[in-house]
């Protein structure tokens, strides 16, 4: 099938490869020129496991190419994916403008029928605000479909090629079909193509995230009781996880969600709610929690250097929201960072992907080190803002020799707290004993 993609971020970008190793011809149209120059040139402007492999070869069969022309793309496609942003607005609620504004260009510019599916993550009424943009213009006939994307960054590319379930938003018979062919290669192992109307479908994305966040939240306060009363929140987890209507995953506490999605899908969600008179308490809960989870460290960093952090240095591990990505949208390690930076704190940091998208945003204001080890020489202590695999296993020996004190503060509760005191090392952790 032809298929163009417009706007080629972390999901955008997924799925063209995606889309075109299945064996569809896939355009896909980006605004930044210097992104579509480097995709141009075999290069993957984002870091996303194996997706470089997927790219160079669809690339190579002619399968998969990039272009600024929105005509270009306008003309290939009988498919049009929009992955455009859906920031947050001022006011919480999600900015439509980038999704409005290309309708508007696709109105104008379409000479035969297409389906325009919208990815992005976009409330629930906007596929009817779509519609009714192109169809302002449009001399010809095209069907507006809701297929929200689940996709985990770090995890995008299996994500994608194996999905647990594919939502379409529908009303048209005849888009619905096109868009089951389309996944039919993805679902062979038999997981759902769920079809409903659009607003579900909207809304399907929405509550995803919101619950996902709420599952996690609601860990972080359970973490944050089991320091106040002695309880392990490690053991709490074995034991409630077991239970199936629980389930093992998104129980790990922390120091809170980031991302480009969950902050903000949660927010819109709550705005959304606000516009009908519904007040989400259970989401202005969440927000509220997770705000003041991304800096339930500096506490104990504080009282641990007896309020005197000025002049100290700290190294840091992990920038990036979360492992395998180097997406550093809403990451607590900013909240931190900004945080300690206030307080006189020199910082050392590391991370194995995303230092350059940090180096954009804290400029010369951080020491940027060239190893893990390399940002413990000289520092007071360490602290821990994402779960890399390479920090799960570090030399102990080297870091109590490079550290000036055995000091580490976990976000991500990386390490079994017996392990470091036996090692020797004052080990501050989320919702277990601390080790002094
Ligand atoms: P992104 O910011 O990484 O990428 C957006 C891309 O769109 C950029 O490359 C940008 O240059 C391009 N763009 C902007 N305006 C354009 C225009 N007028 N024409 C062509 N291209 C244009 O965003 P993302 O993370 O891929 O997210 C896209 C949407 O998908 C959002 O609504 C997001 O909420 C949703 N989503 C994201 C994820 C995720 O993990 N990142 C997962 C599921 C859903």
């Amino acid at each position: 099938m032809k298929i163009s993609v417009i706007g080629t971020g972390y999901v955008g970008l997924v799925t063209g490869t995606c889309l075109a190793e299945t064996g569809n011809e896939v355009v896909c149209v980006d605004i930044d020129k210097a992104k579509v120059e480097k995709m141009r040139n075999g290069v993957v402007p984002i870091y996303e496991p194996h997706l470089d492999v997927l790219f160079e070869r669809n690339i190579k069969a002619n399968r998969l190419r990039f272009t600024t022309s929105l005509e270009e793309g306008l003309e290939h496609g009988e498919i049009i994916f929009l992955a455009l942003p859906t920031p947050e607005d001022e006011d919480g609620s999600a900015d439509l403008s980038y999704v409005l504004n290309v309708s508007e260009e696709i109105g104008i510019k379409i000479k035969n029928y297409k389906v325009i599916v919208d990815k992005s993550t976009v409330p629930v009424g906007t596929s009817e605000k779509v519609h009714s943009v192109i169809a302002k213009n449009a001399s010809c006939d095209f069907d507006v479909v809701s297929n929200p994307e689940f996709l985990r960054e770090g995890f995008a590319v299996d994500d994608f090629l194996k999905p647990e379930r594919i939502i379409i938003g529908s009303s048209s018979e005849k888009a619905t079909e096109l868009m089951k062919r389309l996944y039919s290669p993805f679902v062979r192992s038999g997981n759902p193509i769920i079809v409903m109307d659009e607003k579900s479908a909207e809304l399907t994305k929405y509550a995803a995230n919101a619950f996902l966040a709420t599952k996690i939240t609601f860990m972080n306060e359970i973490a944050n009781y089991c320091e106040k009363v002695g309880a392990d929140v490690d053991m709490v987890r074995a034991g409630i996880g077991t239970d199936s209507r629980i389930g093992k995953r998104f129980l790990f506490p922390g120091i809170g969600y980031g991302g480009s999605c969950f902050p903000k899908d949660v927010k819109a969600l709550q705005k959304a709610g606000k516009n009908v008179n519904y007040d989400f308490k259970i989401l202005n809960s969440v927000i509220e929690i997770n705000s003041a989870q991304k800096t339930v460290l500096l506490p104990k960093i504080d009282n641990y250097f007896k309020n005197d952090l000025k002049g100290k240095t700290i190294a840091i591990w992990g920038l990036a929201f979360k492992p395998e990505t180097d997406d550093i949208r809403e990451a607590p390690s900013i909240d931190i960072m900004e945080a300690l930076l206030q307080k006189g704190t020199k910082l050392q940091v590391f991370d194995p992907e995303a230092m350059p998208n940090i180096k954009k945003r804290f400029g010369d204001k951080l020491n940027y080190s060239q190893s893990m080890y390399a940002a413990l020489e000289g520092a007071d202590a360490l602290v821990i803002c994402t779960e890399w695999s390479i920090f799960r296993t570090p030399d102990y020996g080297k870091l109590k020799e490079l550290l000036k004190n055995p000091v580490v503060f976990d976000g991500r509760n990386l390490y079994n707290v017996n392990d470091m005191e036996t090692e020797g090392f004052t080990y501050v952790s989320v919702g277990r004993k601390p080790v002094n």
